[in-house]
């Protein structure tokens, strides 16, 4: 193939694992916690960051490796680590740069537990946070930046207010600060949308979603661009620039270079922390990959089909799918994810929240589950569920109307979704 760049397909079947003759076709999982050495120098090398090598899978294992290649291959990144979470992916992509005294700016309109992780956890552990409205003036969001900002973050698609992010304009107002844009693409995944290619220069995954696909296992995924210049902002982010001295005084940005973010979470925060995905959990990441290519386009079209139909139904007072003409953040998906955004909608009914619960009870194929982004569809109130110790007034200030319906639309055939929805909102009019 040369020099030929395989195009997003090709690196979802193939990427990753390139056996060598007599090796296994398929990516082996290494069940090992540990690698053997011949000599006890050998061994010391590794510890020493001298030489690369295996010696121990909370820091690094040849199942994860392989995934995490074929995840920054998908984003375009350099480098990429799997993490056991999607919340430990966004805890470790804020650690790695932010310590106490320091400042992140935040979209305001976030997946709820990235919230919490802002705005409780690290602030317990002295990194604020400040939460910006992300359809404001560059002016405005600008203002929200300190002198120890370190970060600014948001959501390529927000779970699950499903705003799409205008990525240039974030990557411009965070690089006039010197601060890296972290970028969570979750929702459209590298399939449809590549924050890379607009300017982020750090992205975080929750796997958990589409890229596994079928509601397996809990993971994520740090992929880095390697375009952010952390010398040319050294005094900001001495994690990375200064000696680091459980390292002997190695300074990541010379020893690594481009690779030295993900190296530094790796080698400092995954040793220390060890949120390290299973390599059989690894392994079911990478049969989702496999398909990640056929089934996100096939959510988008079920779930545009699912969308206009709720439109045609009077007992709908809403629908919010940035895939719909019309929809507020139609024209930024129609330029960030042009081929589709995700099969992730939200609506709401004009019978208000008890009408609403009536209806999900009625629902039979759909599923009431704590869950989004996978093969099956499945549906959850925010008020009755993730977010029911919130009163209405505080729910609207956290972006989820009361009577907001999130519906992840799956890949089965969508007239069966048309049909169980329409047999619950008869039923439930009855
Ligand atoms: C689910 C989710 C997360 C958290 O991921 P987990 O794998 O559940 O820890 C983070 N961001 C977004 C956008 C999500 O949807």
């Amino acid at each position: 193939m040369g020099k030929h760049t395989p195009k997003p397909g090709t690196v979802c079947v193939q990427a990753g694992w390139t056996p060598k003759k007599g090796e296994p076709r398929v990516l082996p999982i290494y069940q090992s916690t540990t690698f053997k050495y011949d000599t006890s120098e050998q061994m010391g090398k590794l510890f020493d960051l001298e030489e690369s090598g295996y010696f121990y899978t909370r820091l690094q294992n040849p199942t994860n490796d392989a995934v995490a290649a074929k995840i920054a291959q998908l984003e375009g990144g350099i480098s990429a680590m799997l993490t056991s979470s999607g919340q430990a992916a966004s805890f470790y992509a804020f650690f790695n740069i932010c310590s106490a005294g320091d400042h992140i700016v935040s979209a305001a309109a976030i997946y709820g537990g990235t919230y919490n992780l802002l705005a409780v956890t690290l602030k317990k552990l002295g990194i604020e946070t400040t939460f910006v409205d992300q359809s404001a003036s560059e002016e405005e969001i600008a203002r929200a930046f300190r002198p120890n900002t370190k970060a600014l973050f948001a959501e390529s698609i927000s779970n699950p207010a499903m705003n799409v992010l205008d990525i240039e304009k974030f990557a411009r107002i965070a690089h006039a600060h010197g601060v890296p844009l972290i970028v969570d693409n979750t929702f459209p995944t590298p399939i449809n949308c590549r924050p890379f290619e607009w300017g982020a220069d750090i992205i975080t995954h929750s796997t958990t979603k589409y890229m596994d696909g079928h509601a397996t296992s809990v993971g994520g995924a740090i992929v880095d661009s390697g375009n952010f210049d952390w010398e040319a902002h050294a005094d900001k982010f001495p994690g990375l620039t200064r000696p680091d001295e459980s390292y002997h005084g190695l300074v990541y940005t010379q020893a690594f270079g481009k690779n030295a973010y993900i190296t530094k979470a790796t080698v400092q925060l995954m040793r220390d922390l060890g949120a390290i995905p299973s390599p059989h959990n690894a392994f079911l990441l990478n049969l989702g990959l496999e398909t990640l290519h056929l089934r996100v386009p096939r959510h988008c079209e079920n779930a545009l089909t699912v969308a206009r139909y709720l439109q045609s139904r009077p007992e709908v007072a809403w629908v919010h799918y940035p895939g719909l003409e019309g929809d507020p953040y139609h024209e930024l998906a129609q330029k960030y994810m042009p081929n589709g955004t995700c099969g992730v909608l939200t609506f709401g009914l004009k019978g208000g929240r008890d009408f609403s619960v009536r209806f999900m009870d009625n629902l039979r194929l759909v599923a009431i589950v704590t869950h989004v982004a996978d093969a099956r569809t499945c549906v959850l109130h925010p008020a009755s569920h993730t977010h029911r110790q919130l009163s209405d007034e505080q729910l609207i200030e956290a972006g989820v109307a009361p009577d907001l319906i999130r519906l992840s639309v799956g890949i089965e055939d969508v007239d069966d979704i048309l049909l169980d929805i329409d047999q619950a909102l008869t039923a439930t009019t009855r």
